[in-house]
């Protein structure tokens, strides 16, 4: 088998660079308002497979000086447990960011629920309002996997401006968001999924991929043009190991870089959660010091793209 030509796209060294600004900031945070910004992570039913990721979210809280809630939702009214715990995570002003355990159960609406989540502390961006202000190129929270898929690009120094980019995968929470924040850079973008009549066609084309599908060997080399950049944002369990969405075995000869699966997007994710959390935290408590709403601010922020809010901004 020829060399591999593909440089690896770590996403643990950049992981660590974003949770040493947290946990500086967590302490200045600790000394001036004597608490720890706290982290709600809130669960209804106990078997969904996102429990363990969000084990680790709760660890990675206490590592760099915030606190970590696991809220369980009890009961024989999920989703009435579910928007009350919420409403009351809102209110408290300790909490600083709320996640919700997905995929929901199948007896409990996600619109409610979404709903029921305080913007300000949307800290993974799935709240309508943050969806829209990142689509219209204001400073929204974006969902915390999109935005690691483009920082570890911009970390590594992959140029995105001008080039030809296909986002595998259209959700809500990954695919779009994602080709969104690429067009955003001037990346020109194509979003496929799955009826797509000819992925490989799309491929082909493509400087910049990023796989997003949960298909494990979705992507193969042999669909790739050489010199890609490839992220790799699936996580599937394969044989009890984790794989991607790509046969990594085979795109590693074509492409220039590629991102691991795991320890790529994964632990970036992770951090820029934390990251996340920390801007709530000190967005809301400058909000209370001045008297404001939490979002008062959004007025003030500035378009990213001038043509996205081009008659209403
Ligand atoms: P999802 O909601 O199931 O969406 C999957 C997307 O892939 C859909 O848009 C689907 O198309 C498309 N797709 C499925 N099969 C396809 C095919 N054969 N060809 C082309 N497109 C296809 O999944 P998700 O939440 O976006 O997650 C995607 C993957 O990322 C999963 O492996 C998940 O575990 C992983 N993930 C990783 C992280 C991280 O931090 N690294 C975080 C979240 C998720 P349709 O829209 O037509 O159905």
């Amino acid at each position: 088998m020829a060399q591999a030509t593909a440089r690896l796209l770590l996403g643990g060294p950049l992981a660590q660079a974003v949770l040493a600004t947290v946990t500086a900031e967590a302490a200045e945070y600790r000394e001036a308002y004597g608490h720890a910004p706290a982290l709600a992570v809130v669960v209804c039913g106990h078997e969904a497979p996102s429990m363990v990721y969000l084990r680790q979210i709760l660890r990675g809280c206490e590592k760099v000086g915030l606190e970590g809630r696991l809220v369980e939702i009890e009961g024989d009214d999920p989703e009435g447990g579910l928007i009350n715990a919420l409403r009351g995570l809102g209110e408290d002003p300790e909490v600083a960011g709320i996640i919700v355990q997905m995929p929901l159960p199948d007896t409990v609406r996600l619109r409610p629920v979404v709903e029921a989540i305080d913007p300000a502390k949307d800290i993974d961006g799935i709240h309508p309002l943050n969806a829209g202000l990142v689509r219209l190129g204001y400073d929204g929270f974006v969902p915390a996997t999109a935005h690691a898929t483009l920082e570890i690009l911009k970390g590594h120094g992959i140029e995105i401006a001008g080039r030809e980019a296909v986002v595998v995968g259209r959700s809500t929470v990954v695919g779009m968001p994602v080709a969104f924040l690429l067009v955003r850079e001037n990346a020109t973008v194509t979003v496929c999924h799955s009826k797509t009549r000819d992925l490989r066609r799309h491929l082909r084309n493509a400087e910049i991929v990023v796989v997003a599908a949960g298909h494990p060997g979705l992507v193969t080399g042999d669909m790739l043009r050489r010199g890609v950049v490839v992220v790799d944002v699936g996580i599937n369990a394969v044989d009890g190991r984790l794989v991607g969405d790509v046969d990594f075995a085979s795109a590693e000869h074509v492409a220039s870089a590629i991102t691991p699966v795991p320890g790529g997007v994964g632990p970036l994710t992770n951090a820029l959660l934390l990251a996340h959390l920390m801007r709530a935290a000190r967005r809301q408590a400058a909000a209370r010091e001045a008297g404001a709403a939490p979002l008062a601010d959004i007025g003030a922020m500035a378009p990213t793209i001038p043509s996205l809010t081009r008659g209403g901004s």
